[in-house]
C-alpha cells in the first residue's frame, strides 16, 4: 500500500460509528472499538436513529468509548420528534452520562413517514439544537468555585463554566433538499453563529468537492474547521446504498472498478485505494483533519490511515482476517 506523506505533527483523525442493530453487531463492536481506539482518534462519534429509536443503543456505545478507552465520545443528536422539553432532558441526559461533544444534525424523516417537516418536533433545524445544547449546559454547570488570596484573607472566585463542543453537518455538494447551490453556505454560517465549533462534511468522491466548498464558506465568513468525512466503499452494494443515503452522484470510475472486480479482497483493495488517493489530495489541500466512516468495521478505516501515514498502530491493527469490507 502506498505511503505517499509522512505527516508531523500528526494531522487528526475521527471515527463514525452507528450503535448496533443486531446481537451479533452488539457482540463484535466492542473490538471493533477497541481497534479503532489503539489508532489514536480525536474523537469516536456515535450516531442517532431516527425518532430517537436509538437512544439507549447510541448511550451504550457512547458510555462504552468513556468507561473503557481514552477516547472521546461524540454524541450525535437530532431534531426529530421531540419537544423542548423531551430535547432539554435528552441533552441533560448525555450531558449526566458524561458526554461533552455532540455532533447536532436535524434529522432525517423516519424510515415510511411522509415527506415535510411534521417530522420534526419544536426544534426546526440544527442550528436550533445548538442553541439548545449550549444553553442546556450553561444551565446545569456551576460555576467551579477556587480558594483565592484577597486583601481581607482568603476569598473564593469562581473560574469559567467548563465548555462543549458541538459539531454540525456540512454538504460540499450541497443538501439534497436544497433550494440553491449557495443555501448550504448560509446554513452553515448560521450554525456557527449559533455556537458550533466544528463541522463535519457528508462524504463525497472528488476532492474538488470539498476544496471548492471550503472556500466559497471562507469567503462567506465560516472560520470554524470543516474536517471532510469520507467512507471507504469496498463493494458495489455498499456504493448503492451510500448514494441512496446521501443523495450524492455516482463516481463512475469507482463503479466500474467495483463492479470488474473478480474478487471480495480486490473490491477491498479498491475502496480503500480510492479513499487513500482521496485523503491525500485533501491533506495536500489542508484539510485540517478527516472523519472516517467506518460503517462498524475497522479494517477498511484502519487501512485508509496506514495509506496516508496516520495510522499508530500499522498491520496490528489490521489481523482480524474474519472481519468482512
Ligand atoms: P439543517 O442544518 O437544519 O439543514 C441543512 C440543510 O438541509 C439546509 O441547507 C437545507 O438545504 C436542507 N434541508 C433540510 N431539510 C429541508 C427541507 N425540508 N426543506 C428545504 N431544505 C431542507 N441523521 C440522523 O438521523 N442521525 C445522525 O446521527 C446523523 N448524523 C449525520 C452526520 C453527518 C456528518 C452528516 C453530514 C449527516 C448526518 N445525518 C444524521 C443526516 C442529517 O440529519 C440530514 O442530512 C438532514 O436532512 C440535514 O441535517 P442538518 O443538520 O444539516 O440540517
Amino acid at each position: 500500500m502506498s505511503q505517499e506523506h509522512t505527516r508531523t505533527p500528526r494531522t487528526p483523525f475521527s471515527f463514525e460509528l452507528f450503535p448496533p442493530r443486531s446481537q451479533a453487531a452488539q457482540d463484535s463492536l466492542p473490538d471493533t472499538i477497541q481497534k479503532l481506539a489503539r489508532a489514536g482518534p480525536e474523537f469516536i462519534s456515535v450516531t442517532f436513529g431516527a425518532g430517537g429509536s436509538s437512544r439507549e443503543s447510541s448511550l451504550d456505545v457512547l458510555r462504552y468509548i468513556l468507561e473503557r478507552t481514552s477516547v472521546q465520545p461524540m454524541a450525535h443528536l437530532t431534531c426529530v420528534g421531540s419537544s423542548h422539553h423531551e430535547a432539554n432532558r435528552l441533552v441533560r441526559e448525555f450531558l449526566d452520562a458524561g458526554v461533552t461533544s455532540f455532533l447536532a444534525v436535524r434529522g432525517d424523516p423516519p424510515r415510511g413517514s411522509v415527506e415535510g417537516d411534521h417530522f420534526l418536533g419544536d426544534l426546526g433545524t440544527a442550528s436550533e439544537l445548538v442553541q439548545l445544547i449550549h444553553r442546556v449546559q450553561t444551565e446545569r454547570a456551576q460555576y467551579a468555585t477556587v480558594p483565592s488570596r484577597t486583601s481581607a484573607g482568603l476569598g473564593q472566585i469562581r473560574s469559567a463554566r467548563p465548555k462543549v463542543r458541538v459539531a454540525v453537518a456540512a454538504f460540499p455538494n450541497g443538501h439534497p433538499r436544497s433550494h440553491r447551490p449557495d443555501q448550504d453556505i448560509d446554513v452553515l454560517l448560521a450554525k456557527q453563529t449559533s455556537g458550533a465549533t466544528l463541522a463535519i462534511t457528508q462524504l463525497f468522491f472528488h476532492a474538488d468537492d470539498y476544496l471548492d466548498f471550503v472556500a466559497a464558506a471562507r469567503s462567506a465568513g465560516v472560520t470554524i474547521p470543516i474536517i471532510p468525512g469520507l467512507m471507504p466503499v469496498t463493494s458495489p452494494t455498499r456504493l448503492t446504498r451510500v448514494l441512496e443515503l446521501s443523495g450524492e452522484r455516482e463516481p463512475v470510475e469507482l463503479a466500474r472498478q467495483l463492479e470488474t472486480a473478480e474478487s471480495l479482497e480486490e473490491q477491498f483493495a479498491i475502496g480503500v485505494e480510492h479513499s487513500i488517493r482521496l485523503a491525500n489530495e485533501l491533506l495536500a489541500g489542508d484539510a485540517p483533519a478527516l472523519h472516517l466512516y467506518t460503517h462498524n468495521t475497522h479494517r477498511a478505516v484502519l487501512s485508509v490511515l496506514e495509506g496516508v501515514g496516520l495510522s499508530e498502530t500499522p498491520s496490528a491493527a489490521l489481523t482480524n482476517s474474519k472481519e468482512s469490507a
